[in-house]
């Protein structure tokens, strides 16, 4: 595969060779007081902002100041159809047709309203099946809505845990819970890139395998969006949810995505909830007569959506359609496997990545086991200049994004490091 080699001389090398190295000034890099710029490895939690965003977005507002209320139909990019730019490039990031896909709303309700629709327990099927160390918001909407259909919270949820003394999950024991379990399991909802491990499942097989059993299918793809391909459409799943302020970096609480599957799309009788977005779009102004559903993902939407958040989500797929996502992908598999290199060159027992190290089954972060450390260590870090996200109780998460870090971030990031380890 990659041959890494360690020293600074080898990193800026590769930065020189990565045909993708310029997009780095497409973004504002953080800085500090005295104008230097950050390592910034936290593109998991909050992408960075591209310099073009706030061009997208003045023209909203500008089209707003001029046009007022008439700006939903002669705006330069009218607001009554803008949710139409995003829908082609978000489709292809995720691996969906276009007509699976929507952007609305914000993460977590989407979840819920995917439940509504895809979670429609009977007495004897009523179970969800998640991963143990979920993303908390996922556990508390799932265990809510075990408590709306009158369900214990406890009682009905099944966790996929990871074997003890390990931390990721395996194929294994999920086919063995749902032989067990799988005819009292209505829903199988799973983060598609765990939070914590960095873990890529296998969003297919999971898929096939619920759907043997009667279970339907969605994932949480949060971590996934912008970092891995997802192959949404192949994998079969029934439906999905994700947010653009990760690594789609579109700024703090920005819109999210939804996915449901084609064989879906049509199909009426599904529980949703619906608002006059779900209303078919040629006649929804004229505001009365009955509820027409719009076909496909878009006939998920309730609301008018957020013009000024979808602008800056339009700005930032148009940089990732510039770079070409696979192009981002296989940097970002080199970029990690250097930060997973200079880890393990540093030969601490203290230290262990608990990421999979396939790269096939990770994204771009590695989560950094430090036997023995606290949070006290991300703050020497931060002192450093370098922004890594600490999760308790000894985890530094770092995720080195193709988009604008550099092999010498990570050239830093683990010098630094070594540096603090050494004191
Ligand atoms: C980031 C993240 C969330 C956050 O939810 P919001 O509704 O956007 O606040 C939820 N679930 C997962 C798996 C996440 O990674």
């Amino acid at each position: 595969m990659f041959h890494f080699k360690s020293g600074l001389e080898f990193a800026l090398q590769q930065d020189k060779k990565d045909q993708l190295s310029n997009f780095r000034n497409q973004f504002h890099i953080p800085k500090d007081d005295n104008g230097n710029e950050l390592v910034y490895m936290t593109g998991n939690s909050l992408g960075l902002q591209p310099k073009i965003t706030k061009d997208y977005i003045d023209q909203e507002l500008n089209d707003w100041a001029n046009l007022g209320v008439e700006g939903h139909t002669k705006a330069k990019n009218p607001w009554t159809q803008y949710h139409n730019y995003l829908t082609e490039t978000m489709a292809d990031i995720v691996g969906a047709k276009p007509l699976e896909v929507v952007v609305m709303n914000s993460l977590t309700a989407n979840l819920h309203f995917m439940m509504v629709s895809f979670y429609q327990p009977t007495p004897k099927r009523y179970k969800i099946l998640i991963e143990s160390d979920a993303f908390p918001s996922d556990k508390y909407a799932v265990e809510s809505q075990l408590r709306h259909h009158g369900f214990d919270d406890k009682e009905g949820l099944i966790l996929w845990k990871a074997p003890k003394d390990e931390e990721l999950v395996n194929y294994e024991d999920l086919e063995t819970i749902l032989k067990i379990h799988g005819d009292e399991i209505a829903l199988v909802m799973i983060g598609g890139v765990n939070y914590y491990t960095g873990q890529f499942l296998d969003l297919k097989r999971i898929t096939s395998l619920g759907h043997s059993y009667g279970c339907k299918v969605g994932f949480d793809c949060a971590h996934g969006a912008g970092n891995v391909q997802l192959n949404l459409h192949d994998s079969g799943a029934d439906f999905a949810v994700w947010c653009t302020y990760k690594y789609l970096n579109s700024g703090p609480g920005s819109l999210a995505g939804i996915f449901v599957h084609e064989r879906h799309a049509n199909n009426k009788n599904l529980n949703r909830f619906t608002g006059w977005w779900s209303h078919n779009n040629q006649t929804r102004f004229n505001m009365r007569g009955e509820f027409d559903q719009l076909a496909g993902a878009e006939g998920w939407q309730m609301s008018n959506p957020a013009i000024l958040s979808m602008a800056a989500i339009r700005a930032s797929l148009d940089v990732f359609k510039d770079a070409g996502f696979d192009k981002l992908c296989k940097k970002s598999q080199q970029l990690t496997g250097y930060l997973e290199f200079l880890i393990n060159e540093l030969k601490n027992p203290n230290i262990k990545i608990i990421t999979p190290k396939n790269p096939e089954e990770r994204g771009c972060q590695l989560s950094i086991q430090v036997k023995n450390a606290d949070r006290s260590l991300q703050h020497k870090l931060l002192q450093a200049n370098v922004i890594t996200d600490w999760r308790e109780p000894d985890v530094i998460r770092c995720a080195p994004t193709p988009l604008y870090n550099s092999f010498e971030d990570v050239y830093k990031m683990v010098e630094i490091l070594k540096n603090l380890l050494d004191e």
